[in-house]
């Protein structure tokens, strides 16, 4: 079963457009959460070494790679589910920008997560005051080269970040996760990536729940017979977005899951497009060091 299409990234990798994202799960909650997940179809998961739950994402995922649960995931392959199947990305968090630091980040997230491989390896933030993304970058363009990831990324940088990383970088970014949602549309910097090669990924992607009640999106749910989280995931599917919503519950995964039986007409995202406000729910990317 795989319930989510796939998009491919600029170095040719198939990525599931609708993953599951994973701030805020807590570390003893992690293993449960994400076998039900997979139960429901998922088989991306966005986490990240600040999330405090590699190693929960690990457990969860042992069971169906061949593991006992529990046992940290051994990336072997199983009768139910090969590794092949999942797509798993984590994040270099900010205490670990540098070159040096950077390896040393992701072979401890590797670790935690028990696996031989990531599928895609993020830069969380830019932290510009640290002025070492580029330094940071290329640990990462060389973890690529090692094929100990499969892609290699970024998250939350503004374009002058991206200009500024493209001068020296050698590997065109395959991603920029970035907060995006109805009330925070980031058409510029969609038009950018479109330009460059990067795949958009959309965090937050239901504005952390508060965009839920949005009226605008509450009309278009009604006339399809489906929820506001609906409406706006198909949004973002129609826009070509990856996307990675949390839910802490099995309905709210599944409800979430279940967005490629239904369009958005032009009027609908004609409309969507209208409810852009300019309004971030997480911090500046200016402002994060
Ligand atoms: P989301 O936009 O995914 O919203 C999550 C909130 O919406 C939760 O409160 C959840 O409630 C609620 N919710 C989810 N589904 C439904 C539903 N069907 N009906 C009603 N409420 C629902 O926000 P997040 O901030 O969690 O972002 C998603 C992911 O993006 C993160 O988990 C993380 O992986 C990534 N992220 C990345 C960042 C970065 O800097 N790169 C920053 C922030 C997030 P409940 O949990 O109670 O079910």
């Amino acid at each position: 079963m795989r319930t989510s299409p796939r998009l491919g990234l600029n170095n040719g990798v198939l990525i599931d457009q609708l993953g599951f994202g994973l701030y805020k799960v807590p570390a003893a909650g992690t293993a449960d959460l994400v076998a039900a997940a997979l139960d429901a179809g998922y088989r991306h998961f966005d986490t990240a070494a600040m999330y405090g739950n590699e190693t929960g994402v690990a457990r969860g995922l042992s069971p169906l790679l061949g593991g006992p649960a529990g046992s940290g995931g051994s990336g072997e392959l199983s009768s139910s589910l090969a590794r092949g199947d999942l797509f798993i990305t984590t994040k270099l968090w900010n205490d670990h920008h540098g070159y040096d630091a950077a390896l040393r980040a992701f072979d401890t997230s590797m670790v935690n997560l028990g696996l031989d491989y990531i599928d895609l390896y993020l830069i969380h933030w830019p932290c510009p005051a640290k002025d070492l993304y580029r330094e940071t970058y290329r640990a990462l363009e060389t973890l690529y080269r090692e094929g100990r990831v499969r892609a290699i990324g970024v998250s939350n940088f503004q374009p002058a970040h991206l200009d500024r990383l493209l001068e020296t970088a050698e590997v065109v970014p395959a991603v920029n996760q970035v907060e995006l949602h109805p009330w925070l549309q980031q058409e510029e910097l969609r038009a950018k990536h479109a330009t460059l090669g990067i795949r958009t990924e959309a965090w937050s992607p239901l504005g952390r729940g508060q965009v839920l009640t949005d009226p605008g999106i509450a009309g278009i749910a009604a006339a399809h017979h489906r929820t506001p989280a609906q409406v706006i995931l198909r949004w973002h599917m129609q826009l070509g977005n990856i996307a990675i919503p949390k839910a802490s519950s099995e309905p709210r995964l599944r409800e979430n899951l279940d967005v490629f039986g239904f369009d958005l007409s032009a009027a609908d995202m004609a409309a969507l497009a209208g409810l852009d406000r300019n309004q971030r729910t997480g911090s500046h990317p200016d402002t994060v060091n």
